[in-house]
């Protein structure tokens, strides 16, 4: 399989497409065709594992990864994807988890499938020195990376994250890690640990000397893995229910909602694609208009989704590049913070699930459906464990949020950050280990 990157450069193989994370041209890559799957194709395939080598093959032939693509897949697919029907089951209504993984996000997947490539691309510059994964973080993504890297021989993570602007959990699973993993608390808002990447990957020296890699959440070697989740659970849905899914998808740099763009456009059985904002209503509004309009991000209680330029936006358009054929594969609906804690409150009670803040916004838009949309079999994608954002949801449902095992470890290990100032040469003495 190629790649070519969405502004027309390559094509190059898969590794290079990882190693690059963005094209050099500045787009972002894409797979140059997409395979398309006969449901049939799946008919053996049960587990997340078996589902995720059969449809990664065409992503992977012709790459030095596809020998090892079922060891990869079950290092990545380490821990449970679940499909779990709400009751009544007449109101066919279902909850995608995919927060049991190690930082109770779906981050997890992401990061855990990449850094299982990144081990196997074999290094061929015979060197000693490991690779620098340098990753800025305002939130979720630090962890996650951290956690899919850490204790890797060969990697050393650098994560940089705006001091006091991430929720204590968060804060804790970005400096809980030790060995390869180096936290650095910025003083600075996210956007400049962001500018500090770009400033030391294109700093010629600080790259090379450092071997930097990048491993943001527009790494195609992201994205496919969530195809993945979503090729299963469609295929789940369908076996069970005996009608395809519909997805409700919290979003915000839209590279999961486009990971179930990706799975349905290869054949998988997927009927509407909606994807749920916080009041950052950028793509809300382009569906609305057609007009492209990037905005500074607000703040809101989904946190993960304050996103005013999604970067994925731009693989969509690449796929349609017609607004009205756009509309017809994805709509997208903004949720307040006070309809997100109204949700979290109602549910609390009334089915009795806890929702983080961002699973919030998706559950609040299923509610909001006509009486025709509401017909559809809905997945509701729920994003992060709401035990992650305990001090937002237990006021409003006057419970403690039970921990789920594997964040409870991480909470109960010591932490260890170094503070930092926004700047490119504070950035090089730590990187030097001064
Ligand atoms: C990152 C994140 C999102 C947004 O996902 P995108 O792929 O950026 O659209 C939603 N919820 C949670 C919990 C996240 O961490």
């Amino acid at each position: 399989m190629d790649y070519v990157s969405t502004r027309g450069a390559g094509p190059v193989g898969l590794e290079e497409a990882l190693l690059r994370g963005l094209a050099p041209d500045g787009g972002l890559f894409m797979p140059a065709t997409l395979p398309q799957f006969a449901t049939d194709t799946f008919a053996d395939c049960d587990n997340i594992v078996d589902i995720g080598v059969r449809f990664l093959e065409p992503f992977t032939v012709g790459s030095g990864l596809e020998e090892a693509l079922d060891d990869i897949c079950s290092d990545a697919f380490s821990f449970p994807i679940v499909l779990r029907a709400l009751p009544p089951a007449e109101a066919h209504l279902s909850v995608l988890e995919l927060f049991h993984g190690p930082t109770a996000a779906f981050k997890d997947v992401g990061a855990r499938f990449l850094a299982a490539c990144m081990a196997r691309l074999g290094d061929s510059e015979a060197d000693a020195r490991p690779l620098t994964i340098l990753v800025a973080t305002s939130g979720d993504t630090g962890g996650a990376v951290a956690a899919a890297f850490h204790g890797r021989p060969g990697f050393r993570v650098v994560v940089m994250y705006p001091e006091g602007q991430v929720s204590p959990r968060q804060a804790h699973q970005l400096a809980c890690w030790g060995g390869n993993v180096l936290t650095l608390a910025v003083d600075g808002p996210f956007d400049a640990c962001q500018r500090l990447v770009k400033q030391a990957f294109s700093h010629p020296e600080m790259a090379r000397q450092h071997r930097l890699c990048s491993a943001n959440s527009i790494n195609i070697g992201r994205l496919l893995p969530q195809a993945v989740y979503y090729a299963a659970a469609s295929l789940w849905h369908q076996r069970q229910h005996g009608r395809p899914a519909s997805f409700i998808i919290p979003t915000g740099n839209l590279g999961n909602a486009q990971a179930c763009v990706m799975a349905r456009e290869c054949g998988l059985p997927i009927e509407h694609i909606v994807l749920a904002t916080n009041a950052n209503r950028t793509i809300v509004d382009y569906l609305a208009s057609g007009e492209y309009a990037a905005r500074p991000s607000v703040q809101t209680l989904a946190s993960a989704m304050d996103v005013g330029d999604p970067s994925n936006m731009e693989r969509l358009r690449h796929l349609f590049p017609a607004i009205e054929t756009l509309r017809g594969k994805v709509t997208a609906v903004s949720v307040s913070d006070e309809e997100i804690r109204e949700q979290i409150r109602l549910d609390a009670t009334r089915r009795g699930e806890l929702w983080c803040p961002h699973t919030a916004t998706a559950a609040r838009v299923h509610d909001q459906f006509d009486a025709a949309l509401a017909e559809c079999a809905w997945v509701l994608v729920a994003t992060a464990h709401p035990a992650k954002f305990h001090e937002i949801v237990e006021p409003l449902v006057g419970t403690p949020v039970p921990v789920p095992p594997a964040l409870a470890e991480l909470l109960e290990r010591p932490t260890l950050e170094h503070r930092m100032p926004a700047d490119l040469d504070a950035l090089a003495r730590q990187l030097a280990g001064a």
